[in-house]
Order: structure tokens, then C-alpha cells, then sequence
């Protein structure tokens, strides 16, 4: 485990142990705060200085991250959604796969991926049966109510795939038109917050939603920008207008109030950013631009 993230860790840990103990100070790492911490509590009983010792008896030596699975960081996605997440022959490759997979190694864990319907991962992680879900997904206040998310690790746009030879030239020409989704996506919620329930077709991937375009069923898709790239590459007359739909940023779900794991992953993350790692992982799935 690096220091960063052992510190992190154990920043952790010294929060729970400062709330197991009554205490309100939620600053952990400043030394001098935790001294101020210290003489405000002089005049605090006997009685609770001991529990506080017990406490702290019990989490030092755990200062290891719990974990769903001992010794595992079991992440959850839906491998539908290349680059991101997506079947290579038997394996499910992509950047997320790659993110966790570096992230669990600086935690000292191994990855394991379970592979499941978009909509099912934000209760997965509600239930507990996941440590994270990795799936290209959206930060939003909405799901901010169910889950934490780690900082965020890419930007992403929801854009408009139509036929090429379509009438609709940006946003405005949306109005009265039928939009096929990804069920449950970013997609699904702001095209039918915007024009109603009527005006969505919600398919269970998003291929199957670019399927549908092409065969004239829906008259656009509203889609994440990566996905819909690869998409309109394995289906002929379609393109992507220039206009996107919407701007957000991608984050790793995590069991509300799991602040261990949380802080885990985001130094995991920073780690991985400032060694210039994520932007490898991403360049590996993303050309730039031709
Ligand atoms: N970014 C979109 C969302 O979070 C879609 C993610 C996905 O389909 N994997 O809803």
C-alpha cells in the first residue's frame, strides 16, 4: 500500500475512532487541530477516555480498507459501453477496468468485476454487494441521494446520433421527435425530464438503441460522446451532430457513507493522475481526434 493512500486510510480510521468517541472535530490530519482537539477534551470523564483507548485498541491495527470480499475490490458495470467498459472475446477490458484494476492494486486488493444491467448498479452498491461501480457514470444530485462518488476522472458530453441524411441539426430540432436511450443513463433522464415519457424508446444497451436508428424505428439517439463514437463506426449512415445535449463528469459510485473507501479511491485516483497514468489508460482507448 503507498503512504498516500495508507495515510488516507488511516485519516479514516481516526475519523471513526474521533466519532466512536463523541468527538465533533471531523479534521483528521492537521496535527495542530488534533492538539486544540486534545485540551478541549482534558475535562472530559474518565470513563470515556477509556472507551476512547479500547476503540482505538481495535481500529489501529485494522487500518486495512473493508472490503465487500476479504482481500478483493469487487467492482460493478455493465460492460456495454466501449471504451469504457466492453467484452474483448471473454475478457471485459476498458478504461474503467483498467482504472479500478490499478486502483485495487495500490489498495493491495484484486479486482474482480461482476457484469450487470446499468440500472441495477446504483442498488448494487446500495445493498452492499459491491465495493464500486465503474461504469462511465454520471455524477448527479439525483443519484448523490443513494451513493458517494469519488472525485471525478473524466468529462464526458451526452450527444445526438442521427442518419446522415436526417432533417435534425442540433437540439432545437428535437421538439416532436421519437429518442431512442440507454435505460436508466444520463440519456434516459434528461430526454424524457425534457420532452416526456412519450417521446423516449428505452432499449437495454445502447447499441441497441443505434440499432433501432438505423432501422428507422427512433428518429436520433441521445447517448454518451465515447460510446456513440464507436457505435456509428459499426453501423453504417449514421453520424453524431455537432450540438451536444449535455455536460457532465464521469465518478466511481461508493456505498454512502463508506468514507474510507471514498478517500481510498481518491488517492488512489490522484496518485494515478499525477503519475500521469490515467491519461495513459485513456489514450490507450482514445485516439485523438483525427
Ligand atoms: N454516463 C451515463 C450515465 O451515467 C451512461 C453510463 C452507461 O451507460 N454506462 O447515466
Amino acid at each position: 500500500m503507498s503512504k498516500k493512500i495508507l495515510s488516507a486510510v488511516l485519516a479514516a480510521a481516526m475519523t471513526a475512532m474521533l466519532a466512536a468517541c463523541g468527538g465533533s472535530s471531523t479534521a483528521t490530519t492537521a496535527a495542530p487541530a488534533e492538539t486544540k482537539a486534545e485540551e478541549t477534551k482534558a475535562e472530559e470523564t474518565k470513563a470515556e477516555e477509556t472507551k476512547a483507548e479500547e476503540s482505538k485498541a481495535e481500529e489501529a491495527p485494522a487500518a486495512e480498507l473493508e472490503t465487500v470480499q476479504k482481500g478483493k475490490l469487487v467492482m460493478v458495470t455493465n460492460a456495454e459501453f466501449p471504451p469504457y467498459e466492453f467484452h474483448d472475446q471473454n475478457a471485459i477490458v476498458g478504461i474503467d477496468v483498467e482504472i479500478a484494476g490499478a486502483i485495487a492494486e495500490q489498495l493491495g486488493l484484486e479486482l474482480e468485476i461482476e457484469d450487470i444491467a446499468f440500472d441495477s448498479i446504483i442498488p448494487e452498491i446500495v445493498s452492499g454487494k459491491a465495493d464500486i461501480g465503474a461504469a462511465g457514470m454520471t455524477v448527479t444530485e439525483d443519484r448523490k441521494q443513494n451513493v458517494d462518488f469519488s472525485d471525478t476522472y473524466a468529462h464526458a458530453t451526452q450527444v445526438i446520433i442521427v442518419k446522415e441524411d436526417s432533417e435534425i441539426k442540433g437540439v432545437a430540432d428535437l421538439e416532436g421527435k421519437i429518442m431512442g436511450v440507454q435505460q436508466g443513463t444520463t440519456g434516459d433522464i434528461y430526454v424524457s425530464g425534457d420532452y416526456g415519457d412519450a417521446a423516449v424508446e428505452r432499449y437495454a444497451k445502447g447499441m441497441e438503441a443505434v440499432q433501432a436508428l438505423a432501422q428507422g424505428k427512433v428518429d436520433a439517439v441521445v447517448i454518451d460522446g465515447e460510446p456513440a463514437k464507436q457505435y456509428i463506426k459499426e453501423v453504417e449512415g449514421l453520424k453524431i451532430i455537432d450540438e451536444s445535449y449535455t455536460d457532465e463528469d464521469y465518478a466511481i459510485a461508493i456505498k454512502k457513507g463508506n468514507t474510507a473507501m471514498v478517500e481510498a479511491v481518491n488517492a488512489a485516483l490522484a496518485e494515478l493522475k499525477s503519475e500521469g497514468k490515467l491519461d495513459e489508460i485513456v489514450a490507450k482507448y482514445i485516439q485523438a481526434e483525427e
